[in-house]
């Protein structure tokens, strides 16, 4: 295959180049360009939408339960036989640290298909109300699930994988086609979907279209098009914004997942050591670029010094590692461009009044790639902007608090309400200030959520609707409701 088409679109059915050329996808732990991706142009994404209206329009795609389950297991079983070159693939495009492809970065969202398929066997289509009489007229009344139409997907980069599957699953469990348009910084992670849905499925032609490209424009022309029936979006809370906006001019349906600056609150009665340890490794997990990422560790004032020693401890143990090594847990950052912004919020957080009790800038000895020291800052209080905006990156910020029901104040003080965790020796009381948390999901002495029968998702500015679980799947359907008259 020429180097200007090392991997292709998916239109209509078959692998195509872009109209567009091609583009470079880079290692961002080494900066070598791993080869090029599609590059669609508005034409080709044009053609996409058109696919997969007539595949929804004309196929019985929609209404045949059985096939589409058999298809979302072949997918899996697809993305399965190709698990070691997909594992080496997310860590060379996303810099992806190893250990994470065993979960979330691969294998998880792969798996969780077959629970997709799953759903669309046990799932109550229709659901019989029986008869009643509405002003006197004796009917036999039906509601049924229907899928939603044609999908317009767009995601990030962070969690390649886990994102696109997380809609594809459920959104073609539904019955609906799809347009994914994923991020350029990851366009291999998604063309690879492409080939397998190509090569080793029965995905009728049109069902899914995979769009890669440079251009971002791409995503707001599928929330435009009056041909897709909602947009499923996950990225910023800026982009999101857009996307709602943009949707409302042919008032499709919108599902957002946004971003986060969750709380990590440690309870005067938990095992700080043990706490602020777990706080320091998952806050800086694959350099801190995950949505639900707890960046805000709220720690009981009366320990405040303690807390800063521990914390920055353990990060300084982690240090930055090759995403290679299995032993990593904190690679490099996605780009020059997110480098940057971090850095400029580290230069904000001291103009602020914060310190950094460790990090706060590059690592010695890399100088190929896009690496950020794991960070913890101290010293600034909640309203600080480096303390309430998302910095996607390795950097955490510590603020006190004066027991439950201002840790509780504390970490609902954001715009955000994405996720959160909650440390403590009571269980009882734990799980007290967790039901009070205004977030979509909440860890309670360390428990995970993330499954795909468990929906995720945000409150306030961090989203609208649900990814997973039977609440995801329903995102994607609509309710008819049938009466005949008797
Ligand atoms: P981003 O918002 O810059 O881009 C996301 C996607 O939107 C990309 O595919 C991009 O090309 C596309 N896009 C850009 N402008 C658009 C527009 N006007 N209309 C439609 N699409 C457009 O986000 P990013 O930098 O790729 O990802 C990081 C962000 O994603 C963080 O804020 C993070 O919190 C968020 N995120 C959220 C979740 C979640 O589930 N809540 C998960 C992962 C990442």
């Amino acid at each position: 295959m020429s180097r200007t088409t090392d991997r292709l679109l998916l239109l209509d059915g078959r692998l195509v180049p872009g109209t567009g050329g091609a583009f470079e996808t880079i290692n961002p732990a080494t900066e070598e360009v791993l080869g090029t991706a599609a590059d669609a142009t508005a034409a080709d994404m044009d053609r996409a939408i058109g696919a997969a209206r007539r595949a929804f329009d004309e196929t019985a795609w929609s209404t045949d339960h059985a096939f589409r389950a058999r298809c979302l297991n072949q997918l899996r079983d697809g993305l399965k036989r190709r698990a070691d070159e997909l594992r080496d693939l997310t860590i060379r495009e996303v810099g992806a640290p190893r250990f994470l492809t065993f979960g979330a970065q691969l294998d998880a969202p792969v798996d969780d298909l077959g629970w997709f398929a799953g759903l669309v066997e046990s799932y109550e289509w229709e659901r019989d109300l029986g008869r009643a009489e509405p002003m006197g007229m004796a009917s036999h009344r039906r509601v049924r699930r229907e899928a939603a139409g044609v999908v317009g997907a767009v995601t990030p980069w962070n969690f390649p994988h886990q994102i696109n599957l997380a809609k594809l699953g459920p959104a073609l469990a539904a019955g609906n086609t799809v347009v994914l348009k994923p991020a350029p910084d990851t366009p291999w992670c998604a063309a690879v979907l492409g080939e397998v849905i190509a090569e080793e499925t029965d995905i009728p032609a049109g069902v899914v279209n995979v769009v890669t490209s440079s251009d971002h424009g791409l995503g707001a022309q599928l929330t435009r098009d009056p041909r897709v029936d909602l947009v499923s979006f996950t990225g910023s809370t800026a982009t999101g914004r857009e996307v709602m906006a943009s949707a409302a001019g042919t008032l499709k349906r919108v599902f957002l997942e946004l971003g986060g600056k969750s709380a990590f609150i440690v309870l005067d009665d938990a095992d700080l050591r043990a706490a602020c340890s777990y706080a320091a490794f998952s806050g800086v997990a694959h350099a801190g670029q995950g949505c639900a990422i707890t960046t805000r560790i709220l720690v009981p004032r009366e320990r405040y010094a303690e807390a800063a020693e521990i914390t920055a401890g353990t990060l300084a143990k982690l240090g930055v590692g090759d995403p290679q090594d299995d032993r990593t847990i904190c690679g490099p950052v996605i780009s020059a461009k997110q480098r940057e912004r971090i850095e400029g919020y580290l230069e904000l957080a001291v103009e602020e009044g914060g310190a950094f009790a460790c990090g706060g800038g590059r690592p010695e000895g890399r100088d190929k790639g896009f690496w950020i020291e794991p960070t913890l800052i101290t010293g600034l209080p909640n309203e600080a902007r480096a303390a309430r905006e998302e910095i996607f990156g390795p950097v955490l910020v510590l603020l006190p608090h004066d027991g439950d029901d201002d840790a509780v104040r504390v970490a609902n003080d954001s715009p955000y309400g994405l996720s959160g965790a909650v440390h403590g020796g009571d269980v009882e009381r734990a799980r007290t200030v967790a039901r009070r948390l205004r977030t979509g999901t909440v860890s309670v002495n360390g428990g995970v959520w993330y499954s795909a029968d468990v929906p995720f998702g945000g409150y306030k500015q961090s989203g609208i609707g649900r990814e997973m679980g039977v609440a995801g799947f329903e995102e994607y359907l609509e309710t008819k409701a049938i009466a005949e008259g008797l």
